[in-house]
């Protein structure tokens, strides 16, 4: 039958481009929670619109780099460095994400900040209209439009205002804070306003749905209602709608030859040891110095765990260029430093710290080898790396060690350890609890979580997203 045809737009498209040539580029798979989550729908025609990351001043570039990303279903948005600068660094991520994550604003350059926040906001709806007019392109009748994340806030308001009859949606993939936060920007208004937008909202968690309605009645004197938020008679519908993973690709992988030898390998190499596994990008939400105090206290605590475990950090290097990370690249490790001299031997360290990230087959080698993950954000959206651990844990049925802060506490918190994140000694105490724990209890607890992952994968996130906006358009057209 014919699939319906839904357009993902989207700050970055699963693939980002290097040039070669004039006319020749290499494409490469991105990394991310995103993509990750959208590569499992399967059942609708889907083209992205995003940017490329990739500056492209010239014409022969700009053709050239259409034709290569056809090929994937990719149309590019062509953004100047500037505007980059002032829209991406700035704006997205120097205020909205900080924000959205409870972090304020980036100490070192606080004040220049707040001078240039309006500037910054002009290139943000600049960059936004830019994305609706290649939208504008590429739209046909009966299209579904899906709009993500917290780049891309204007982006139904400048869809609506071409096309009234567009089905848009809008989903954030980061926590929405307290309206008392929100309440601090001085755009405030505006943003949520352009959300309204939309025909249908959609967050990870009740509680972040719960946080834009209450901005929106406080800040905007709206009326919320159990279905969203309603102004003048139009509803805008705000729900939950929990993102998932593409389980079956994480158990396939575990099940392939190479795969198997790598975990093998890894087993051998790492025997009479537990396995300790933390994977983040090196992001201050994640709070890896945190975990890494919570694991150096565990170890003062517990000598007799010394030479029998060992903690794999995985820390994917982002936003390398900015201050506030570098010193968080620094702090990290220095107290790896700290903790391999304190509790290391001869023979052994407790932490093998990796700057980098890993393909595929070798993460989930990594997750099936694992005895106890251990995911400390300290705000995160969702979280997926906790979904994936389960998913490789079929046999080895490990326990997940999972902060509250992390959006995928609602849904597997009743097979996690669940620890403040903040709380050094509540975490030291998980550790040991994990380490210790009955095979009895870890099964139970893993057949939770493992049923979780595998019943709620991303494809049906996406299927429910958009049927109901489906459903939530056909219920407007009725209402008016
Ligand atoms: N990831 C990866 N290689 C690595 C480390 C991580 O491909 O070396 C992927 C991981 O599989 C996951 C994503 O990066 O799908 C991280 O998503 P998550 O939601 O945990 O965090 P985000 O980075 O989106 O904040």
């Amino acid at each position: 039958p014919h699939k319906q045809r839904l357009l993902v737009v989207a700050n970055r498209l699963p693939v980002s481009a290097v040039r070669k040539g004039e006319s020749s580029w290499q494409l490469e798979v991105t990394i991310g929670g995103l993509v990750s989550a959208l590569l499992g729908i399967t059942d609708f025609e889907v083209k992205w619109i995003g940017w490329a990351e990739v500056n492209v001043p010239d014409e022969i570039g700009r053709k050239s780099l259409i034709e290569a990303l056809a090929e994937k279903r990719c149309v590019p948005v062509f953004l100047d460095e500037d505007l980059v600068h002032l829209y991406y660094n700035g704006y997205c991520n120097n205020i909205l994400w900080p924000l959205f994550h409870y972090l304020g604003l980036p100490q070192e350059d606080c004040l220049a900040t707040i001078r240039s926040f309006q500037s910054q906001f002009d290139a943000y709806k600049k960059a936004n209209q830019l994305f609706a007019d290649v939208v504008k392109e590429h739209y046909q009748e009966g299209d579904i439009v899906w709009c993500h994340d917290y780049h891309l806030m204007f982006l139904p308001k400048c869809l609506k205002e071409q096309n009234a009859n567009m089905k848009v949606g809008w989903f954030l993939h980061t926590p929405f804070p307290s309206s008392e936060i929100h309440r601090t920007m001085p755009s405030r208004s505006e943003l949520l306003i352009a959300v309204l937008a939309a025909d249908l909202v959609g967050f990870h968690t009740y509680d972040y749905a719960r946080h834009f309605v209450s901005a929106c009645t406080r800040i905007l004197g709206l009326e919320g209602t159990p279905e969203g938020v309603e102004d003048q008679g139009r509803l805008t519908r705000v729900a939950a709608f929990p993102v998932g993973i593409d389980s079956d690709r994480f158990v396939r992988t575990i099940q392939l030859p190479q795969v198997k030898n790598h975990i093998k390998e890894f087993e051998e190499r790492f025997r009479g040891r537990k396995v300790m596994l933390g994977v983040d990008r090196l992001d201050m939400i994640k709070g890896i110095p945190q975990k890494l105090l919570a694991f150096e206290k565990f170890l003062e605590e517990n000598p007799e765990w010394h030479e029998k475990v060992v903690l794999f950090q995985i820390a994917v290097p982002t936003r390398t260029d900015v201050p506030e990370y570098q010193k968080l690249t620094c702090q990290v490790h220095e107290i790896v430093g700290r903790i391999n001299g304190r509790f290391g031997t001869l023979t052994t360290v407790p932490i093998h710290h990796l700057d980098r990230s890993f393909d595929h087959h070798t993460l989930c080698a990594l997750y099936a080898v694992t005895d106890v993950a251990l995911v400390t954000s300290l705000r995160d959206g969702m979280n997926l790396v906790s979904y994936e651990f389960v998913a490789c844990q079929a046999s080895k049925k490990g326990v997940l060690i999972l902060s509250e802060f992390a959006g995928a506490a609602q849904s597997l918190g009743a097979g996690a350890i669940l620890v403040n994140p903040w709380n050094v000694t509540e975490v030291a105490s998980a550790i040991a609890y994990a380490l210790n724990m009955p095979s009895e209890e870890r099964e139970k607890r893993h057949h939770h979580n493992y049923v979780h992952v595998t019943t709620h994968t991303s494809q049906e996130w996406a299927e429910t997203f958009i049927s109901e906006l489906n459903d939530t358009v056909v219920e407007a057209q009725l209402r008016t």
